[in-house]
């Protein structure tokens, strides 16, 4: 059912071509939409320049990577000017929404300063999962950017079995790579092999490194250690995912002459339309249960 936001004011600040989409998607719904930092044509959006009309919204949508180290909301357009994060979340009404695909450490602390609710959507399985179809994507076409094979025939590693380990790895798979997942949970190794993958575990990892052609890391810790890059041949290509400073020793691979590549942020660059529809599917719903509340 599509959400009814006749009447609900939300300030979309900051953002890329996915809050463009998402904008543009909750005027249809009837919600009145301003919008700051982001260029609008003539959609049912109205352009706000000044931080004052703020006062009165009931939430407010931050963009997927939130704000800069320096506490600036995140914004894809260099024309629009900078917006620090604390002037526009110190105008908003207090217990009020605010929406962001993640969040720094300091905006987890100006949102609990001003008593804003904070609801991080990525960590959400329903946009996690859509979501890992682009990065798993993204990291595909990385690697066919980067090896001299193909990926029919190779022999790829995926470090992990979450919500984006689990459809990389399905993927290679369809593509007639040779997969193998590492994995802690018995049931996640069960899951692997009966998928028509090699299952791992972390203490097997030492020997299976060796001649692989791909590593994908798909785990937020530190995985791919020095001791372990010992192991694993100059030729093998390392794409890690996992949020920074990601699961590689990337000073340790560059001594040892493998390539190693940080790859935050998939789904916005290689397919920023599929994400930003990802958004306007599931933002509208939370936004109409979070304006009821
Ligand atoms: P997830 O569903 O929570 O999966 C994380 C996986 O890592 C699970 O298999 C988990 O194992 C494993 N893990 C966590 N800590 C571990 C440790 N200390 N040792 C061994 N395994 C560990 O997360 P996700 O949604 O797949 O996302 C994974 C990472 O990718 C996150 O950092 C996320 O921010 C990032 N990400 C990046 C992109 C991109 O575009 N680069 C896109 C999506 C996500 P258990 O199940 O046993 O806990």
């Amino acid at each position: 059912m599509r959400p009814d936001l006749r009447g609900v004011r939300v300030a979309v600040v900051g953002g890329d071509a996915r809050e463009l989409i998402l904008a543009k998607h909750l005027a249809q719904l009837g919600a009145q939409v301003l919008v700051m930092g982001l260029p609008v044509d003539n959609c049912g959006v109205v352009y706000c320049s000044g931080n004052e009309e703020l006062h009165d919204v009931d939430a407010v949508i931050l963009p997927v990577p939130g704000i800069t180290e320096h506490g600036v909301i995140y914004s894809a357009f260099p024309e629009q000017p900078p917006i620090a994060a604390e002037q526009v979340l110190s105008r908003l009404p207090s217990g009020i929404p605010v929406f962001v695909g993640v969040a720094r450490s300091l905006l987890k602390e100006i949102a609990s300063r001003r008593g804003l609710r904070l609801i991080e959507v990525l960590n959400l399985d329903e946009v996690a999962i859509l979501n890992s179809i682009p990065s798993a994507e993204g990291a595909i076409q990385m690697a066919m950017e980067h090896l001299p094979i193909t990926i029919h025939g190779s022999r790829a590693l995926v470090l992990g079995f979450g919500r984006t380990g689990m459809t990389l790895a399905r993927m290679l798979k369809a593509l007639n790579a040779h997969v193998s997942v590492a994995a802690r949970r018995p049931a996640h190794l069960a899951r692997i092999e009966e998928m028509g993958m090699c299952p791992l575990t972390y203490e097997e990892l030492p020997q299976a490194v060796e001649g692989v052609d791909v590593i994908f890391n798909t785990v937020p810790a530190l995985i791919l250690t020095g001791k372990l890059l010992e192991r694993i041949s100059p030729s093998t290509l390392i794409i890690d995912l996992a949020s920074a400073p990601g699961g590689t020793d990337f000073v340790g691979a560059r001594r040892r002459g493998i390539k190693a590549i940080l790859a935050p942020g998939l789904p916005g660059k290689v397919a920023p339309q599929t994400a930003g529809q990802i958004l306007a599917r599931v933002i509208p719903r939370l936004l109409a249960q979070e304006v009821a509340r």
